[in-house]
């Protein structure tokens, strides 16, 4: 199949886009190529040179066509971590001077990128309430380069609709990045709603399996060479094994994905009906803010799931104690039940005050929820619920 088959449906592409040609005597799964160089290239031919450093060792190559086939862009590159995408993206189209808008719903490091690291670097950067047109188009200057949104979001798990900085972006010429890492591109293909580079973290849903760090952004040609060359010179470079890891994980992407749908809505609906639970946040619930924009946008409403204890912190460490088959750990996206606090990990570094105007307060529980028997983590959960109110 040619990674540029479009026309197959996405558990294909996940399966076959980027193989090399199946040949006599050829390995049916492509082998870890563990080497830095390779034979080629030279004084009159530098455009053939192989290294790993510069993102073409065949793993490498092979998961990006891979990730390109699923996102449906023209390339995507794979890097050594989500951060290192989102950073380099940035900076590949913001330089001292220049100004950046972003949705204030970020992931812990990216806020941290942008409320230091690139103001360090003289760059600015605007944050917006990405629900509301005006503030995006207020926030505007005529040195903005970036729009940047995350959704959904963690740990609150909202939506907003990107089409909305697409437009903005489009019409101003500015570069619109969007992290879809809590959706994969199984439930959100990103750039059919604007976004001009999608930004996963491969350590979540895409690896799959909780063994690998990685990071991957997709969009035009331009766009990916643009990451690239900072690539080659900052040098957060993929090493083949975790691209071969990764190609392994993304095999199974759509069926993982379908079930993680699967059991966090039945989970979902499951904690609704508790007495111990205050809030449940979930964005295939009715209840939810933003439930109808994700029945438009997605193709599931993904596997992350959030509850608010009655019974504020202690509630929340007591089921935390209590739970044997669910482990307490932070990241998410894997096939094993993760359970967190952000008052403990992402929202460590905020006060109560600052985590209640997020909808974050005590007693909140983010669910990674994984792909075990639904009948098994719900006697899990009514074991713990039980003991956090006593
Ligand atoms: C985990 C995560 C990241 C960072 O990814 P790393 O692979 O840990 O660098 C970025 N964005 C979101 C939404 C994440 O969940």
């Amino acid at each position: 199949m040619s990674e540029n088959d479009r026309e197959s449906g996405l558990s294909t592409r996940a399966i076959h886009a980027g193989n090399p040609p199946p040949e006599p005597g050829a390995p049916v799964v492509p082998p870890v190529v563990m080497s830095s160089t390779f034979y080629g290239g030279g004084a009159d031919d530098s455009a053939a040179l192989r290294y790993t450093r510069y993102g073409n060792n065949p793993n490498q190559e092979q998961v990006a066509a891979k990730m390109a086939a699923l996102e449906g862009t023209e390339a995507s590159l794979l890097l050594s971590s989500g951060m290192a995408a989102i950073a380099l993206t940035v900076l590949s189209a913001a330089e001292v001077g220049d100004h950046v808008v972003t949705s204030r719903y970020l992931y812990g490091a990216t806020h941290q990128l942008f409320t230091t690291e690139l103001p360090r670097r003289g760059i600015e950067v605007t944050f917006v309430d990405p629900g509301d047109e005006a503030q995006w188009r207020a926030a505007l200057r005529e040195r903005t380069r970036v729009l940047y949104l995350e959704v959904p979001t963690n740990p609150a798990l909202r939506l907003f609709d990107p089409r909305v900085p697409a437009a903005l972006a489009d019409e101003h010429g500015l570069l619109f990045a969007v992290d879809a890492t809590f959706a994969s591109p199984v439930n959100v293909r990103m750039t059919e709603l604007g976004a001009h580079a999608v930004i996963h973290s491969a350590t979540k849903y895409l690896g799959g399996h909780t063994d690998l760090i990685g990071g991957v952004i997709s969009g035009s040609h331009d766009v990916v060479r643009g990451v690239r060359d900072l690539m080659k010179l900052y040098g957060p470079s993929p090493d083949p094994h975790m691209a071969w890891l990764l190609d392994r994980g993304l095999r199974t992407v759509v069926v993982r994905m379908a079930r993680h749908n699967q059991n966090a809505l039945a989970l979902a609906r499951w904690f609704a009906e508790r007495p111990e639970v205050e809030a449940t946040i979930y964005p295939g619930l009715e209840g939810h803010p933003d439930h109808s924009l994700a029945r438009e946008l997605l193709d599931g409403y993904g596997g992350m799931l959030s509850v608010v204890l009655r019974g504020g912190g202690e509630a929340a460490n007591a089921f935390a104690e209590a739970v044997t088959l669910a482990l307490i750990a932070p990241s998410l996206g894997g096939v094993e039940t993760l359970i967190s606090q952000p008052r403990y990990t992402s929202h460590r570094h905020q006060t109560l005050e600052e985590r209640e105007a997020m909808s974050v307060p005590d007693g909140f529980l983010r669910i990674s929820v994984g792909l075990e028997d639904i009948d098994d983590l719900t006697a899990d959960f009514d074991r713990a619920l039980r003991e956090s109110q006593r």
